[in-house]
């Protein structure tokens, strides 16, 4: 049964492979419709960003593949943008600039080191140690509090088409508890940035990778996510953020079931250069 995906990660960024590889694997997993959405370029030195000079590359390698596989397979290209509360406006540029197909938005990065660094928050847990001391000196309130600011700052002043992994930041919590998901302070920041999110027409992604990876026992957001998804009309749509072809539909059938089971009877799809939604069930999109 056919699926989609369009959070995807290739060679341009820190995936692995050639477009060309995700696309055939794709095809091999009953993909029908497919974008790249490779971390935009940032200007500060980071392993997974775009380099600048590969954007046209990495657009005109779509575009030739695009092609290639018509009547196999729906290419598009996009990129996953950060957000940064500094730079207000900046998706919709790129969208504008590129003639992206569409965009992903995601928050990554809450604050810098004094150096000027940016602070990753889903890097490696020393990383997220050092901030949350040294920016934030260990109140992790105030980062969850920065990190659904910021989102909200994005629906708002510079919504994306795909609003990215909404709760990626309790990844951490699987290192050790950094913060319990169950308190009320935490729960409330959910809801307040879900509500805006209804508001702003944007698409929420429900996000595979913590699963397969075995990073997060939930996909992101997570339950109570979901459920506040689902509370506020907020059109969903089945991303794995693959960095590796072998990824493209990581756990795909199970999340299917659970979304089926709180009520979900639709995914957002690209179709025929337009976003519709679907019926699906846990066997793919009826498409
Ligand atoms: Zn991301
Ligand atoms: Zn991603």
């Amino acid at each position: 049964m056919p699926w989609t995906n369009y959070h995807n990660h290739c060679k341009y960024c820190d995936g692995v492979d050639e477009i060309e590889t995700h696309i055939q694997n794709a095809i091999k997993e009953g993909v029908v419709s497919l974008g790249f959405s490779s971390h935009s370029p940032v200007n500060f030195d980071n392993k997974w960003s775009m380099d600048k000079q590969d954007l046209n590359n990495y657009l005109q390698d779509i575009l030739v593949a695009k092609q290639k596989y018509s009547g196999q397979i729906e290419i598009y290209k996009s990129l996953e943008i950060d957000y940064f509360p500094q730079q207000s406006g900046i998706i919709k540029k790129w969208v504008g600039d590129l003639d992206l197909d569409y965009s992903i938005g995601s928050v990554h990065f809450v604050d810098a080191f004094e150096d000027g660094m940016p602070w990753e928050i889903d890097g490696p847990l020393m990383t997220f140690e050092k901030g949350l001391e040294e920016i934030f000196r260990n109140n992790i309130r105030k980062v969850l509090e920065k990190f659904f600011e910021y989102t909200i700052q994005m629906l708002e002043r510079d919504c994306p088409n795909i609003l990215g992994h909404i709760d990626k930041i309790k990844m951490q919590n699987h290192h050790r508890l950094f913060f319990d998901e169950n308190a009320t302070w935490y729960q409330d920041l959910l809801k307040q940035t879900l509500e805006v999110a209804g508001k702003s027409g944007v698409i929420a992604e429900v996000n595979t990778r913590g699963l397969y990876k075995k990073r997060a026992s939930e996909t992101y957001p997570g339950l109570l996510g979901l459920r506040l998804l689902k509370e506020f009309g907020i059109p969903i749509c089945l991303n794995s953020d693959a960095h590796h072809p072998k990824e493209i539909i990581g756990e795909y059938k199970n999340t299917a079931v659970l979304l089926k089971h709180l009520g979900f009877k639709e995914l957002m799809v690209l179709k025929n250069n337009t976003w519709q939604p679907m019926p699906f069930d846990e066997n793919g999109i009826h498409w």
